[in-house]
């Protein structure tokens, strides 16, 4: 996995203050994990926990609900993976007992990637965590039912189906994860997820994880969980030092133009470009390879097979440019991506964070680039007041803030 030996910024300052119970173990050795468990955490390749692991792990391997908030890229999936692979039990390893629910088919898969190398040696080589999205024949996912699986990660329409057939049973199941959980929780989800959680036992764990926490989520949670841990880190310290964003000023017929102008830059190193719709998605890419700029594209009227083909090789690096839509804005996770650009302003201040967040992954160094055209301008300026950030004009020497 990491290239090198990073440590991501141990920023005590940046969380709202403990709370009592959450206390930070500096070491996996310190805290209440199985051996196995530590060799499959040593062996993909962590050596240390990020501040969120040392916060988060140790209540989770309690049982307790918790809600647990940390800037992006800086270890979430492993703090809910190696909480939620401590409270499995390997000795029925044919029995369902918990469920990771993603916003988007990608992160699903990825996430449960990790998990699965992570409770490797828990499992002794069974593959018992399987992924469970949309766009696949159901027929498949009976089949992967069939051996006994312990994990299921899943987007929330496919997962609520297949526990409605019964194929997956939830009595056994003793935590389930909303990963992105304002994400899970916000309109577009909310029926879903409410069904889910209809077919869990009472005394199910619930964690929540998120890099953004709005106040009315917070509200929402307060009818799934009991007496909830609350790991919430400060609203001036969700921006990270190491991306640094700026913005161009630019009349939206003229984008196009920057962005061919910036190509050179973006394709030195790996980008991704957002845009707000799936049609402006599709122009941005097809200019820019009619003028022999080459860029791969995804969203969500692509086929699964198209988006997945798309997904690894942008992952493989073979592709290095990815324009999108907020369909890729949250969770994932590609190391070398240190260049962001909004084509345009996403409408959902949360978003604008998941977007940057793509970029300067765990502790690294990247760019935020902003195209602002007139209406653009007041968006980015309400961004920029809520997150108490600076977004500064683009300077000639940015690709000096790229890092290595
Ligand atoms: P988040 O969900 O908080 O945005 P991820 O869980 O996707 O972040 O992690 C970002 C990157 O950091 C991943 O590539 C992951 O492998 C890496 N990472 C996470 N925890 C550690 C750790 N303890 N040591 C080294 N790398 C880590
Ligand atoms: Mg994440």
């Amino acid at each position: 996995m990491s290239d090198d030996k990073r440590i991501a910024p141990q920023d005590q300052d940046s969380f709202v203050d403990d709370q009592p119970g959450v206390k930070p173990i500096a070491s996996f050795d310190d805290m209440p994990l199985h051996q196995n468990l530590l060799r499959g955490i040593y062996s993909y390749g962590f050596e240390k926990p990020s501040s969120i692991q040392q916060r988060a792990i140790a209540p989770l391997t309690r049982g307790g609900d918790i809600i647990a908030q940390a800037q992006s890229g800086t270890g979430k999936t492993g703090a809910f993976s190696i909480g939620l692979l401590q409270r499995l039990d390997f000795r029925h390893d044919n029995v369902l007992q918990a469920i990771v629910l993603s916003p988007t088919r990608e992160l699903a898969m990825q996430t449960a990637e990790v998990i699965g190398r992570i409770g490797e040696y828990l499992a002794e080589g069974k593959q018992f965590c399987e992924t469970f999205v949309g766009g696949t024949r159901v027929q498949d996912d009976l089949k992967k039912l069939q051996a006994g699986i312990v994990v299921a990660v899943g987007t929330p329409g496919r997962v609520q189906d297949l526990l409605k057939r019964g194929a997956l049973k939830a009595d056994s199941i003793r935590i389930i994860v909303l990963d992105e959980a304002d994400e899970m929780l916000s309109q577009g989800f909310a029926d879903q997820v409410g069904d889910v959680f209809r077919f869990l036992p009472r005394d199910v764990q619930v964690a929540l994880f998120s890099a953004t926490m709005p106040e009315d989520v917070l509200d929402l949670t307060k009818k799934l969980m009991r007496d909830p841990t609350r790991i919430l880190v400060k609203r001036e310290s969700l921006t990270l030092e190491g991306i640094k964003q700026f913005y161009v000023d630019v009349e939206e017929e003229h984008k196009i133009d920057t962005l061919m102008d910036l190509y050179e830059t973006v394709s030195i190193a790996q980008s991704v470009i957002f845009a707000n719709s799936r049609r402006k998605v599709d122009y941005i890419a097809r200019t820019l390879n009619e003028n022999n700029h080459t860029v791969s594209a995804i969203h969500a009227d692509m086929t699964k097979e198209e988006r997945e083909r798309v997904m690894n090789t942008f992952r493989s690096g073979s592709s290095r440019v990815l324009v999108t839509t907020d369909l890729v804005a949250r969770g994932i996770d590609v190391h070398h991506v240190n260049i962001v650009i909004n084509y345009e302003i996403p409408m959902n201040k949360e978003n604008y964070l998941h977007r940057i967040g793509r970029g300067g992954r765990y502790g690294r160094k990247g760019v935020a680039i902003n195209f602002v055209s007139q209406k653009d301008a007041e968006l980015l300026s309400e961004i920029e007041a809520h997150y108490h950030t600076q977004i500064e004009e683009l300077p000639v020497d940015f690709a000096a803030y790229l890092g290595e």
